[in-house]
C-alpha cells in the first residue's frame, strides 16, 4: 500500500454519501461551516435505486431549507393515503394529508433521486465529494480527530477535523472504530422488493400505498408509472438471488392476495433482512454517528431515510454554534440525548406495525376488526400521520433554539 500522507484541516469530516451524509453536508453548507465529505463508492449510486421512497413532511421542510424543495416536488409525487387489505378484502383507507405543514403530505421520491438532488445541490455550491475513499482508521487526540482513508489506487490519505460524523450505513466502520455497541436483534424473515411495470387485469390500484396483510405485500405507484412492490419472503422459501426469483416471489404474493396484476419489466430488484438495532450512544468525544450507522429497523412507515436526515438536522446547527465559538461543546451532548429516545420509539413503533401486519391465526381476525373500525371512524389518521410526517421528531430542541436565538429551521 502506498502511503501518501496529506494533512489538511477542516471543521467537520463526514463519511458516507448516502442520503444522511449528503443532507448533513448540505445543512452544514447552509451554516457556512467547512467540511469534507468522503465516501467509498467511486460515483453516485444509480438514480433508479429506489430503496426508501417516502419523504416525510418534516424532511420536505429541511429540503426547503437546503434549497432543493422545487426539484424534489418536481421529481416526486404526493402520497395521498394508505389502503389496508386482509383476506382479499379492503378494510379501509386513511389520508396522510397533514394540515399542520405548508406541504400537503409526504412525497413519493425514490432514494436514488433524493441522493442525486442533494449531491447536485452540493455541486451547485462548489462542493466536491471525495468519491472512492474508504475510511480505514480514526484517532481522537486533544482538540481534533484524525481520519485515515484509502483511495482506489491504494493511496492513504489522512485528514484532521474538529469533529467527525459517521454516516456510513448499517455496517458502519466509524461505529466499529470507536467501539460503540449496536444493540438489538434481527427480525425473523427477509423481504423481496422491486420497481416494476405492471400489466393490470383489473382496474389499476389508485395512487395510495396499498398494504396487504398476513403476509405483507406492499404496492405503491412511483412517479414515472412503474410500481414499488415489496413482500415478505415466505417461511422456508429459498432466499431469492436473481431478479427472476425476486419477481417470482412477488408475483406469487400478488396472486395470493387476489390482485389481478402481472409483473412485467423490473428496473431494480433487491432483497433485505430487517434488524432492530440502535447504538448505545450517538456521540463518542468528537465523533458522532447518524442515520443507519446509528439505527436500523423495519421499513414499515418509511422511517429509515427520514430519521437519518432528521439526525443530520439536529446535529448541523449545534456543530455550527460550537465550531463558531457561540456555544459550549456540551451542547453537542444534547444530540444523542434528544435523538436516542425518539429512535427507540421509532424502533418500537415500526416493530409493532411489522408484527401487526404479519399476524396469522385468530389474532388476525381481531386485528382486521380493529383496523376496519379504526379506519371508519378515522382513528388511525392522526396516529399514522404522525409517523409519516415526522413532525414530532424535533421536540426537545425548542428550549435550546429560543435561548440561543440562532437561525434554525
Ligand atoms: C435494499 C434496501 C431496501 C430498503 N428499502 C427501504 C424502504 O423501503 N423504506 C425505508 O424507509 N428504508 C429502506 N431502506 C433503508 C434506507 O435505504 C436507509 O435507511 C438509508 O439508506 C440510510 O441512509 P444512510 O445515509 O444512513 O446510509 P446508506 O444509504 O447506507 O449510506 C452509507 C454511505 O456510506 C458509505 N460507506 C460505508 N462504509 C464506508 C467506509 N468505510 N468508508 C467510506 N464510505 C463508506 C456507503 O458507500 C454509502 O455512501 C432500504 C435499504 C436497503 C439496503
Amino acid at each position: 500500500m502506498k502511503n501518501n500522507s496529506i494533512s489538511t484541516d477542516t471543521d467537520v469530516i463526514i463519511v458516507g454519501a448516502g442520503p444522511v451524509g449528503l443532507a448533513l453536508a448540505n445543512l452544514l453548507q447552509t451554516q457556512g461551516l467547512r467540511f469534507a465529505l468522503f465516501t467509498q463508492e467511486s460515483e453516485p449510486r444509480p438514480v433508479y435505486e429506489s430503496r426508501a421512497e417516502g419523504v416525510h413532511v418534516r424532511t420536505l421542510e429541511l429540503f426547503e431549507r437546503i434549497g432543493v424543495i422545487q426539484k424534489a416536488m418536481n421529481q416526486g409525487r404526493p402520497l395521498e393515503g394508505v389502503s389496508l387489505y386482509s383476506l382479499k378484502q379492503k378494510l379501509g383507507s386513511f389520508s396522510l394529508k397533514d394540515p399542520r405543514s405548508a406541504f400537503p403530505g409526504a412525497l413519493i421520491l425514490e432514494q436514488g433521486k433524493v441522493e442525486r438532488i442533494l449531491s447536485e445541490r452540493l455541486q451547485e455550491n462548489g462542493v466536491s465529494i471525495h468519491w472512492g475513499h474508504k475510511l480505514s482508521a480514526l484517532v481522537q487526540t486533544n482538540g481534533c480527530v484524525e481520519a485515515q482513508f484509502v483511495d482506489q489506487n491504494g493511496v492513504t490519505i489522512r485528514l484532521q477535523g474538529k469533529y467527525f460524523v459517521g454516516c456510513d450505513g448499517a455496517h458502519s466502520t466509524s461505529r466499529k472504530l470507536i467501539g460503540v455497541d449496536f444493540i438489538g436483534e434481527p427480525h425473523p424473515g427477509s423481504y423481496a422488493l422491486a420497481d416494476v411495470d405492471i400489466e393490470w387485469h383489473q382496474e389499476a390500484l389508485d395512487s395510495n400505498v396499498h398494504v396487504f396483510m398476513s403476509p405483507l405485500l406492499l404496492l405503491g405507484k412511483l412517479k414515472e408509472g412503474s410500481w414499488k412492490v415489496a413482500s415478505l419472503v415466505p417461511k422456508g422459501a429459498k432466499l431469492p438471488e436473481s431478479p427472476e426469483e425476486i419477481l417470482s416471489i412477488l408475483q406469487a404474493q400478488i396472486d395470493h392476495h387476489g390482485v389481478l396484476a402481472k409483473l412485467m419489466k423490473a428496473r431494480w430488484t433487491s432483497h433485505f433482512r430487517i434488524s432492530n438495532r440502535h447504538v448505545s450512544t450517538m456521540r463518542k468525544d468528537r465523533v458522532f454517528l447518524a442515520g443507519d450507522a446509528a439505527h436500523i429497523h423495519s421499513p414499515m412507515g418509511g422511517q429509515g431515510m427520514n430519521e437519518g436526515i432528521h439526525d443530520a438536522a439536529n446535529l448541523a446547527w449545534k456543530l455550527a454554534l460550537v465550531v463558531n465559538g457561540k456555544a459550549d461543546d456540551s451542547l453537542l451532548d444534547t444530540y444523542s440525548e434528544e435523538r436516542l429516545p425518539l429512535i427507540e420509539k421509532v424502533l418500537k413503533d415500526t416493530s409493532f406495525m411489522t408484527n401487526a401486519i404479519e399476524i396469522e391465526g385468530p389474532g388476525r381476525w381481531v386485528r382486521d376488526k380493529v383496523v376496519s373500525f379504526a379506519t371508519q371512524i378515522q382513528m388511525l389518521e392522526p396516529l399514522l400521520r404522525e409517523e409519516f410526517s415526522g413532525a414530532h421528531r424535533t421536540i426537545g430542541q425548542t428550549r435550546i433554539i429560543r435561548e440561543s436565538n440562532v437561525s434554525f429551521l
